[in-house]
């Protein structure tokens, strides 16, 4: 039996590529395409597909209960996404979720929620399985290399720094450093920053690894994590020229989820 998937954020440039690859996916369906904008156009003609007669309404829920998909593929903004996983998650519909900027707080409370109703769900700050290998690599090189700073590049639409995957991968950094025992020698006591900030965001968000953030047209989603020693630096970088790079984990995502029961964070698990 096909995959029935709703896609919000269908009109957007992640939600095209997303409504594209499930109407070339044989064991799925879309029966739903959500957004601000569009309204009233066909979401297959709208990612360059052909027509699907499927068309962009605006209203989560109404379309939720009138569909019930199986799944919600959620590519919008951060400050919508939020309200888009409760509204699934009360409807019995199991998460897909793309969109970056959710506070570590929207996060757990969408858990304790997806965990009380027995609902699966992922949140994938990337869903390219070259960015979860870089997290890992990155991850296992800190215990040995305990100076990190982490350098991401990305579009200047843009509307979150810093990037979901540059948050992730510098908390998987902080927790293996943790791990190991190690600390970092730098930057030195007492070191200044002239303008506040110069050294990238740190913080609790980033266990302390510093997160600089690069916004430039012309860019889609780069990043590189920088291990500096003595005498030597390891360099792991990974690009995504194209946002067809995140849709094979976008649908693997949408076929495993079905055998979740609650809320996990990272595509790493489903590999
Ligand atoms: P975009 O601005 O092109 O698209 C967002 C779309 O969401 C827009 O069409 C907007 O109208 C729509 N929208 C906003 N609020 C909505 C709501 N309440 N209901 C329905 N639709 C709504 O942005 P984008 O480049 O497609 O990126 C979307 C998100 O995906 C961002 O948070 C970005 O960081 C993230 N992203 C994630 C990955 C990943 O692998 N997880 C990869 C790339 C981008």
């Amino acid at each position: 039996m096909e995959i029935r998937v709703a896609v919000c954020g269908a009109a957007g440039r992640m939600g095209r590529e997303v409504v594209r690859a499930i109407l070339d996916a044989p064991d799925m369906e879309l029966v739903a395409a959500i957004d601000r904008q569009e309204i009233d156009e066909d979401a297959g003609m709208l990612a360059g597909s052909s027509r699907c007669g499927v068309c962009i309404e605006p209203d989560l829920r109404a379309a939720l209960a009138r569909t019930h998909p199986d799944v919600m593929v959620d590519f919008t903004v951060p400050e919508s996404v939020d309200e888009n996983l409760k509204l699934a998650l009360e409807q019995g519909v199991r998460l897909v979720v793309g969109t970056t900027g959710l506070t570590p707080e929207q996060i757990a409370e969408a858990a304790a929620l997806s965990e009380q109703r027995g609902i699966g769900g992922i949140i994938a700050p990337n869903f390219a399985i070259g960015a979860v290998l870089m997290m890992q690599f990155a991850a296992q090189a800190a215990k040995y290399l305990p100076d990190v700073e982490i350098i991401e590049l990305h579009h200047d639409r843009k509307l979150d720094a810093p990037s979901g995957t540059a948050l992730l991968t510098a908390q998987r950094v902080a927790a293996a450093r943790r791990e190991a025992g190690v600390v970092p020698v730098s930057p030195p006591e007492g070191a200044v920053q002239k303008v506040p900030g110069a050294r990238g965001a740190q913080g609790d968000l980033t266990g302390g690894v510093p997160v600089h953030s690069v916004r430039l047209p012309g860019l889609v989603a780069h990043q590189e994590v920088l291990l500096g020693g003595l005498g030597q630096m390891l360099t792991i970088r990974h690009d995504s020229f194209d946002r067809r790079s995140f849709m094979p984990g976008v649908l693997l995502a949408i076929r495993r989820v079905r055998t979740l029961d609650r809320l996990i964070v990272g595509l790493e698990h489903l590999l």
